[in-house]
Order: structure tokens, then sequence, then C-alpha cells
């Protein structure tokens, strides 16, 4: 028996409609912002992910799934979405079109981590991404369109939001951060002491509990703004406002990847436990720049599909019921059954979804079936239809029977 691999889920038939209930919801949420799909590449160039993630982040560092291609290119399956949306908007132009480009997305990514209640190796994004609009107005839009997924799915889920400043008050704040730490370093783990070295912000998001006890102490970006980086956290909580949008001021999210300008924010749930953050996102002005395009601001986040799932589980938030057949024909013996069969053709070609038996059951037995599927009705053939050219159809809700014509059962149907 080959098994699947770890950290990856089949989803079953019987759950699929869950997934498509968050999938179509989100579209929908997405066309009344304004947002248009884009659909990049499973996997990319591994440089990619190193310029646009950030070589010292624990994607790049660990999770990764890099591999050398059979004419020796490296490549990595996308570890999240941001980077390759990037790279589509300047390789196809979209910065010479009209701005801002407002984008959404729905993905698998691959990050090789440690498996648990909402850490996969395999998960889904849905994602946003608005490119060329710098103001703070258009960091509220993109949380309000998190905020309007998150609420039309039922769910109660915390906002937090953070200002990480630019790289000129990351300077400053950095210094901070390693005075803070230097007399800490011995308690620090291994990777927090790399991350002192090469990049103090990443201390912050550390999961490590010692570290995580050490970093209550440390001194708080939102201390260090720059006097623009200030206003336009000002302005971002001014238009949360008018967004009528309740949020916290976290100083201690700083995000797992290291293209995060100003703004950063999360959507928090306390209802799965550790894995709580089911969408992530903000400002990264200098993403597009690094990875070779013109200087263009950009704001979007992504939220995971599995987490999502998880809340609503734990909270009961409603999920429509995939619909039956409008149709089950049930047919008594084989002559019934093929003209079943064929009627079942000629309501499919007319919009009207129906079943018929393919198991050779009884009237009563195809009758079960047929409640289990959650037809609305069956339509019954024996010998006495067959021959008059009709048959007895009966709504399952409340047994009403009536006798219909072979030659009218389409517009019979499509009137119901
Ligand atoms: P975390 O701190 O939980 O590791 P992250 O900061 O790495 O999250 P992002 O890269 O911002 O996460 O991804 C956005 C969202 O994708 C997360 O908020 C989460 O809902 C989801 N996500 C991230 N990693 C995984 C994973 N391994 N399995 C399932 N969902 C994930
Ligand atoms: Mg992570």
């Amino acid at each position: 028996m080959i098994s699947i691999p770890k950290g990856t889920k089949d989803v079953l038939p019987a759950d699929s409609r869950k997934w498509q209930y968050v999938e179509e919801t989100a579209r929908e949420v997405a066309a009344l912002y304004g947002l248009k799909e884009i659909r990049t590449p499973v996997f990319e160039h591994t440089e990619l992910f190193l310029r646009g993630v950030g070589d010292t982040t624990d994607i790049v560092t660990k999770e990764m799934y890099t591999f050398r291609d059979k004419g020796d290119r490296s490549i990595t399956l996308k570890p999240e979405g941001t980077a390759c949306v990037a790279r589509a908007y300047i390789e196809n132009g979209l910065s010479g079109g009209a701005q801002p480009v407002k984008m959404y997305y729905i993905i698998p990514a691959f990050r090789y981590e440690r498996p648990q209640a909402g850490r996969l190796r395999e998960f889904h994004q849905f994602g946003v991404e608005v490119f060329g609009a710098k103001g703070a107005d258009a960091d509220a839009e993109v949380i309000a369109l998190a905020d309007s997924l998150l609420k039309r799915l039922g769910l109660n889920v915390k906002l937090h939001i953070n200002s990480i400043g630019c790289p000129a008050c990351r300077a400053t704040y950095n210094k901070a951060l390693k005075e803070y730490f230097a007399p800490h370093l011995g308690e620090l783990c291994a990777d927090c002491r790399t991350r002192y070295e090469k990049n103090p912000l990443r201390l912050l998001d550390c999961k490590e509990e010692g570290c995580r006890k050490i970093n209550l102490g440390a001194p708080v970006i939102l201390d260090y703004l720059c006097p623009e980086c200030r206003a336009h956290f000002e302005a971002l909580k001014e238009y949360l406002g008018l967004a009528g949008i309740d949020y916290e001021i976290d100083p201690r999210i700083v995000r797992g990847l290291d293209y995060y300008t100003r703004t950063v924010f999360e959507f928090v749930s306390d209802d799965i436990g550790a894995q709580g953050t089911v969408c992530g996102g903000g400002r990264y002005d200098g993403l597009i720049e690094e990875i070779g395009g013109a200087p263009t601001p950009a704001v979007g986040f992504a939220a995971g599909i599995e987490r999502l799932l998880l809340v609503m589980e734990a909270t009961g938030a409603p999920i429509p019921e995939a619909k039956g057949p409008k149709v089950y024909l049930a047919g008594l013996d084989d002559g019934c059954r093929k003209k079943a069969f064929a009627l079942a053709q000629e309501l499919r070609a007319a919009g009207i979804s129906a079943e018929t038996d393919h198991m050779g059951r009884s009237v009563k037995a195809q009758f079960k079936y047929a409640d289990k599927l959650g037809a609305e009705y069956v339509a019954v053939i024996g010998g006495n239809e067959l021959a008059a050219g009709v048959m007895n159809v009966k709504r399952m809700a409340d047994s009403v029977s009536e006798t219909v014509p072979f030659a009218s059962a389409a517009e019979y149907f499509a009137k119901k």
C-alpha cells in the first residue's frame, strides 16, 4: 500500500463542498472589491524566493521544496504566492497599465514544516495583492476585503495590526533590538543567534518558548518609526475607522517574510489553538524592486484555507450543504432502466440534474438510494408506464405524485 506523503491531505468528495464554498465566497468577495484572478505556475526559479521572500526567513532557510530539474535548473515549488505575482507583474508589463493593479489567487503552497493541526506541507491560500497604490487607504481596503470574507464565512476573528516601518526606521530599531538581546544571547536558540547577526527583526518571530519569553521585554518598533511611517500608521487607523473595522495594535507582529514594510496585520482566531492565525499580510514596498522591477508600492495578504475550515468547523459556522439531483429516474426492469438512462441524458441536456441506477437495484432500493442522494423528485418507470409513455413523479419532501409524459419531462422539471 502506497500512502500519502506526510503533511499532505486528500480532500474527499464528502468534504469538497466545504472547499468550494470557501473558494466561491472568496471569489465573490474579491469581485466586490474589483479584483481579478491571476494564475502563476506551481514552480518557479529558486532565485525568485531567495530574493523575494528573504534568505534569512524560515521559509527560505528550512522549508522550501527545492530540486534540480533535468536541465539542471534550481526549481522551487511555490512556498507562497506574493513573489510569484510580483514576478508576473513585472514580466508581463502590468506595471505599464492603469494602476493600481488588484489581483487575487487561490493556490497550493509547499513548505517543509513539522505537520500538526493547521500546519501542513502542502496547504492552500487565498491571496490578494494590490500593486501601485502607496496610501494607507489601500492597506485599509485590503484589510477590509479580508474582514468581509471572514465575516461572510461566519468567523469571529480578531484583527491585529502593527507597523514595522521602512528600512530607515528599521535600522535604528535593529540597533535597539541588538542592545536589548545582547545580554540574553546565551539563552536564545541557535536560530535566534544567527538572526541576531543577520536580521534582528526576525528574533521577534521565533516560535521557541524560551525565546518568546525574552521577546516580551524587547523594545517596540512603534517607538522607533520615522515621521512618514508614523503618519502612514495613523492614516491606516483612520481608514479602518471609516470602514468600521475593529482592531488591536500588536507591536509584536513582524510576519514571516522579509519583504514587509510599514503595515503588517493578522486575523487571529482563539478557537483552534496554536495555529490560530487564519490570515496574514501587509505592505511590501520593497519587493518589486528587489526582484528586478521599478520601485512599486504593494500591499496584500494570504489566508490559509485549511485554517479557515478548521475554525469554521470548530465554531460550527454554517456551510451550505451540497444539493442532490433534481430528479432520480428509477426503472423497474432492464427495459425501464434503458428508458430512464435515455431520459436522464435528455434532462441533463436541458440543464436539469438527473441520476439513474447503475447497480441493478430494485425500485425500492433505488428509492432509498435517491433519498440518500437528496434527490428532490423520484420518477418511477414501471412496465405500465413504459407502455403508456409516462412516468410517475413523486416529490420527496411531501410525497405528492403526478403522472408526467416522457415527452414533456424536460419542460416539467424546468419549471420546478
Ligand atoms: P505561521 O506563523 O502560522 O507559520 P506564516 O507567517 O508562515 O504563518 P504566511 O506565510 O503569512 O504564514 O501565510 C499566510 C497564511 O497561510 C497563514 O496565516 C496561515 O493561515 C497559512 N499557512 C501558513 N503556513 C501554513 C502551513 N504550513 N499549513 C497551513 N496553513 C499555513
Ligand atoms: Mg510559517
